[in-house]
């Protein structure tokens, strides 16, 4: 039987998520990868048993997490029922709908209402809940007007299947229409989840935390350590029982490219001058702005999560090293 330590909230930064009543860990564990049915079960168990333990109150899920889509939402049904059920009021658990999940016209991708709310109550079926914390629109999808989406996430709320909504990498543009029409509804946007890293800064050119501040919404930043380019691990080789390694879809044979190691490289000496690794210079780098509520990492292992949560306790970085990690940090 699992005990969450009694320390748990000792270590962890909480942040406010906009202008809500929310706050979420500074850093918070993503299942994108990891918890499908290609990983031990209790390799999961110990990862987000850990989480916990380190006070890591939020578990990000998607319904296509997988592989197979939709396992990684069972596996987590599973850790809930057996270890953390008797903790659900300390956890902020979200899910999502918008990319692909199952044949046909109604699985996406899209964000038309039908798939949207179908997909919502499959995803609380997996996980065995009543509700989840936050649902999003995955995507923004052009085809589907932005009214039927948002709509979608307004009867998600006052259904009592979400405690609140949020969108996933919606442009600032968008994300502006989102909220207006979100707060025409009554159920104001909580939270934007875009990408956002030393190596992919989109969200600046975009002014996309202008908009979210503007708004009051929260910003999650996913990807933060580009999925372990971010790290010392590509720097001698592609380690076997790494992302690249395991040949993941997701992870694009470009990005080990001599012009991104070399930044790497760049940006690990930098690291190393003060005091960090890069994998936790990379997270201090991407909370600085605190309208970045949380990041959302993956590990695949309990060191890794251990390592990185570490980076909470760095000192802030300085002008002078700012300006050092632009030079290499571009997207
Ligand atoms: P990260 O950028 O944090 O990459 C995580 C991976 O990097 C790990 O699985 C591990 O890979 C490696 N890693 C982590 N820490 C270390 C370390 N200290 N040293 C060496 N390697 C390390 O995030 P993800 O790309 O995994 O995404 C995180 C979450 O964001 C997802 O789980 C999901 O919840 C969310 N997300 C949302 C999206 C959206 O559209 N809204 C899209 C993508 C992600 P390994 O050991 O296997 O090499």
């Amino acid at each position: 039987m699992y005990q969450a330590a009694d320390d748990r909230y000792e270590s962890m930064t909480y942040r406010r998520v906009g202008r809500s009543g929310l706050v979420l860990p500074a850093l918070s564990l993503g299942l994108w990868h990891n918890f499908g049915d290609d990983v031990a079960f209790q390799n999961q168990r110990d990862i987000v048993r850990r989480a916990f333990d380190l006070g890591i109150t939020h578990f990000d899920l998607a319904n296509n997490y997988g592989p197979p889509p939709g396992s990684a939402e069972t596996n987590f049904g599973r850790l809930l029922r057996e270890d953390l059920h008797p903790y659900r009021d300390e956890l902020v658990i979200s899910t999502k709908a918008g990319w692909g999940m199952h044949p046909g016209p109604y699985g996406g991708p899209g964000g038309s209402r039908k798939y949207l709310l179908a997909s919502l109550d499959a995803s609380l079926k997996r996980m065995g809940l009543d509700y989840v914390d936050i649902f999003y629109s995955h995507r923004p999808d052009a085809s589907t007007p932005l009214e039927e989406t948002i709509g979608a996430l307004d009867t998600a709320v006052r259904s009592g299947r979400a405690l609140y909504a949020g969108i996933s990498s919606y442009s600032a543009a968008d994300t502006a229409r989102a909220s207006a029409l979100a707060k025409d509804l009554g159920t104001p946007l909580l939270i934007h989840q875009p990408s956002y890293s030393m190596v992919n800064r989109w969200i600046e050119s975009d002014d996309l935390l202008d908009t979210t501040g503007s708004e009051g919404l929260g910003v999650i930043a996913f990807s933060p350590l580009a999925q372990g380019l971010l790290t010392d691990k590509y720097l001698g080789g592609v380690p076997d029982d790494s992302r690249a390694g395991k040949a993941t879809p997701s992870f694009k044979d470009g990005f080990l490219s001599e012009d991104n190691l070399e930044r790497i490289r760049g940006l690990n000496e930098i690291a190393a001058a003060r005091g960090q690794s890069l994998a936790q210079m990379a997270l201090s780098w991407a909370l600085r702005d605190d309208r970045v509520s949380s990041l959302v990492i993956g590990s695949s292992r309990v060191s890794q999560l251990e390592h990185n949560v570490a980076a909470l306790d760095a000192d802030p970085l300085s002008t002078e090293e700012l300006r050092a990690i632009d030079e290499f940090a571009i997207d």
